[in-house]
């Protein structure tokens, strides 16, 4: 960039921050103000603190998974512990989902900053709102998502929406945190909308700020990523917040091909009665682990109800499939 277009980008950032009392922001309000100036403009600022937050979050939370699939002393806490992802797979995985983020979302970050501008979204602008006002933004985009979540997966296990869009990422019955994210382009837009609308639809009612949004994206990836890491901890969240979804969840709707379609919370699932297949495997697990005289005729047990949910969900998958082909013909 030459001089003059340089000075140019940063007089257009002048004059944004013309009455800006730079004294009264906090450290990281004046960090966002220079990553704005240093960019001479708002769209690519905003665009880019998106993008590589966006590929930070995403590949350095899902790094310490990747570890911990390498590491033989954590199989005990793995959903389906005669499914551990190869090197292979996990890098077949991280490939495509780095291909989409860069032909898919990379040029979409023209559109989001004159999306956040019509809708009134404070962006470039400084101090940011109240701690307790993120939160509860963040709280509200969280619960918007979830039911969005809820519905719109449900509309991609109809046959037609599966066959041609979710079959993509239903690829791993044993799901691994780099999966979370291994989808079709057009489930990345459907289930991507739910992220963002939360956030859009508040914009009509209060002032919202980029930086709320912001925050709610890297919590969306961390449960993204964590719910598909296929493992369950003692001190995994939902141990803690028993209407928190997480792996233990999601990792069935991925054996199953059915149940347990929302993403955050457990609530829409119970209140639907989404969660009847899953309900009665958690009992009849519980009720191997009584009857189990030890430890390996308990794993036995559970392994051989493992792969009766795994038939019947491969069954399942075969009805839908088979249903879109009818209708194809018809039509
Ligand atoms: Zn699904
Ligand atoms: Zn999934």
């Amino acid at each position: 960039m030459s001089f003059n277009a340089t000075t140019q980008a940063a007089n257009v950032m002048d004059t944004l921050y013309a009455s800006t009392d730079f004294s009264s922001l906090n450290w990281a309000e004046q960090k966002w103000v220079a990553w704005y100036i240093w960019w001479g403009s708002p769209v690519l600022a905003t665009g880019m603190l998106s993008f590589l937050m966006h590929e930070v979050v995403y590949f350095g939370r899902s790094l310490p998974w990747i570890i911990i699939d390498a590491i033989p002393y954590f199989r005990k806490w793995k959903l389906q512990p005669n499914k551990i992802p190869t090197p292979q797979e996990q890098w077949e995985c991280t490939k495509q989902v780095l291909w989409a983020h860069i032909t898919v979302e990379l040029p979409t970050i023209w559109l989001f900053q004159p999306l956040a501008e019509a809708v009134g979204m404070k962006t470039w602008q400084v101090p940011f709102p109240t701690l307790y006002t993120m939160a509860w933004q963040i709280f509200f985009c969280m619960f918007f998502e979830d039911l969005f979540h809820w519905a719109a997966h449900r509309a991609l296990h109809t046959p037609i929406l599966y066959k041609y869009i979710h079959k993509v990422h239903h690829k791993y019955s044993a799901p691994f945190g780099l999966a979370a994210e291994y989808a079709h382009p057009a489930e990345v837009m459907i289930l991507g909308m739910g992220t963002l609308a939360g956030a859009l639809v508040l914009c009509f009612f209060t002032e919202v700020h980029f930086i709320s949004f912001w925050i709610w994206v890297i919590i969306k990836l961390f449960q993204a990523i964590d719910s598909h890491s296929g493992y369950d901890f003692p001190w995994s969240l939902q141990h803690i917040v028993p209407f928190w979804s997480g792996a233990e969840h999601h990792d069935f709707h991925h054996m199953a091909f059915t149940n347990n379609y929302s993403t955050s919370f457990r609530w829409w699932d119970r209140i639907f009665g989404t969660d009847d297949k899953y309900l009665v495997y958690r009992k009849q697990v519980k009720a191997a682990k009584a009857k189990a005289g030890s430890k390996e005729e308990f794993l036995k047990a559970e392994q051989e109800l493992m792969n009766q949910v795994l038939a019947e969900g491969l069954k399942a998958e075969n009805a839908v499939e088979a249903q879109s082909g009818k209708k194809t013909k018809v039509q």
